[in-house]
């Protein structure tokens, strides 16, 4: 038997549709596109409101700076996303494959500039059934150069939310660009243009995991689109003027031939069907044409089209609701309560302690100062549960811009008389000078010679 999978697949054309769903489509797509182009260039309190910067190890996400120690609230957030896709697809199925995956849109994309150059399918599959002449030629070369230029301008926006687009802009004008950016906007402006320009439905059929889970999250409530066979069946061409003893599908095959993952809706439901409800707006244009009533093909769940109830509120869909509720509060609660500084300590590892001419103890640290904040602070370092300590730096206060780290060596002396053991276990303190309630602090210790 052959494997789907590793079989070549014969290209699906695909037939432009307009209609009431299509519409929809187009605006989510225009707007979601107009978002992820944009977005690098969009400024929070004079920074890039998205962006992830690795080497710094801080990601800024609309004003808030996600440091190491808070990623553990992405991974959260992460599966509070996953779970929320699990209730949205219990209720309402694979509208996201439908209207906002990535995948779809980007593919829709291609497939539009596609028919600008070659026109719609009849056009298309005659372009390539067709011999090749220079009007052949330069048609698939524009088409081919249109692709590539999106794909590359998908992938520079891709980079840029990882090192800002002015900079990326300026190594590439000045052909400076690292080895790294070059990797990166080769890899996704090829993968770009091979997955929607000719993978396509594939990846929604073989490759997505989400299409193939999504049985264990349907049930006969949750909406479809189907085609109606109590309606539809038995299917027979229409003839004008002749009375109709058939159903009301007209076996036209434009439901197929607008599908863009190539099935056909009649035989029920699929994991190939992506929901683009391009089959319901193709099948209501031929029955307005042939004069029956629209939604042969139509939303709904399958209940519904059994002629049952639908029940929206039902246990898994209840669970899905309470298990995000308590998620998304503790992410809340977590955030809210999250430290805007923090200190690190290093004890210099050259000498334990030092005996300086006048008789006190001196021990060096090096002191990191975290500003986590999205506004700039000044900061006092103090020694807490050390008698007398005299803290000697370069500068106490100390200024920290939003999102920096300051990092200075601190020589802690003490009076050797004060000290009643080897070892003495203190805290260090960064308290905010104009709000000295906010503080953060990192126990440490102290050493000197007992002789
Ligand atoms: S478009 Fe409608 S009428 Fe035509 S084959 Fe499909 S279901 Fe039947
Ligand atoms: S069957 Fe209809 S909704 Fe499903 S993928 Fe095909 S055209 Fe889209």
């Amino acid at each position: 038997m052959s494997n789907p999978a590793t079989k070549k697949q014969e290209k699906i054309y695909v037939k432009a549709v307009n209609g009431k769903f299509r519409t929809i489509r187009w605006l989510f797509l225009w707007t979601l596109l107009g978002i992820y182009f944009l977005l690098p260039w969009i400024k929070v309190d004079g920074r890039q409101a998205l962006l992830f910067d690795i080497p710094a190890r801080k990601f800024y996400v609309f004003g808030i700076i996600i440091w190491p120690q808070d990623i553990y609230i992405l991974a959260f957030i992460l599966i509070l996303l996953a779970i929320g896709l699990f209730f949205f697809t219990a209720i309402a199925g694979r509208l996201w494959c439908g209207y906002g995956c990535p995948q779809t849109v980007f593919t829709d994309l291609f497939l539009w500039i596609e028919r600008i150059f070659e026109g719609d399918r009849q056009n298309q599959i005659k372009l390539d059934k067709s011999k090749w002449t220079l009007e052949k030629a330069a048609k698939k070369t524009w088409k081919h150069l249109a692709w590539i230029t999106a794909s590359f301008l998908t992938a520079f926006t891709f980079v840029s939310y990882f090192v800002p687009p002015g900079i990326l802009i300026e190594r590439t004008v000045s052909a400076a660009l690292t080895n790294a950016n070059i990797f990166w906007l080769a890899l996704f402006t090829i993968t770009t243009y091979w997955d929607c320009g000719g993978f396509r439905e594939q990846m929604c059929i073989y490759v997505c995991p989400y299409g193939r889970f999504q049985g264990a999250m349907f049930d006969p409530q949750t909406l479809v689109i189907a085609y109606d066979k109590s309606r539809g069946e038995p299917r027979d061409i229409f003839r004008r003027g002749v009375e109709r003893k058939a159903g009301n599908c007209v076996d036209c095959s434009m439901c197929v031939q607008a599908c863009p993952t190539g099935i056909d809706i009649r035989n029920g439901l699929q994991i190939e069907c992506i929901a683009c409800a391009q089959c319901i707006d193709t099948c209501n244009s031929v029955m307005k044409k042939i004069g029956f009533s629209q939604g042969l093909i139509r939303y709904g769940a399958m209940a519904s089209f059994e002629g049952q109830k639908i029940k929206v509120m039902r246990p898994r869909v209840i669970a899905y609701a309470v298990i995000l509720f308590f998620m998304a509060s503790g992410i809340v609660y977590d955030f809210a309560g999250r430290k805007t500084m923090a200190i690190d300590i290093i004890r210099s590892r050259t000498s334990l302690y030092n005996i300086m001419p006048d008789g006190r103890v001196s021990n060096v640290y090096t002191i990191k100062a975290m500003n986590m904040d999205t506004k700039e602070h000044t900061y006092k370092i103090i020694a807490d549960g050390l008698n007398n300590a005299e803290i000697v730096m370069a500068g106490n206060p100390i200024f920290v811009k939003s999102g920096e780290v300051y990092t200075a060596d601190v020589y802690l002396i003490t009076d050797k008389k004060t000290l009643d053991t080897k070892i003495i276990r203190f805290n260090f303190i960064l308290q905010d000078i104009d709000n000295p309630m906010l503080m953060a602090k990192k126990q440490s210790t102290f050493f000197t010679a007992m002789n």
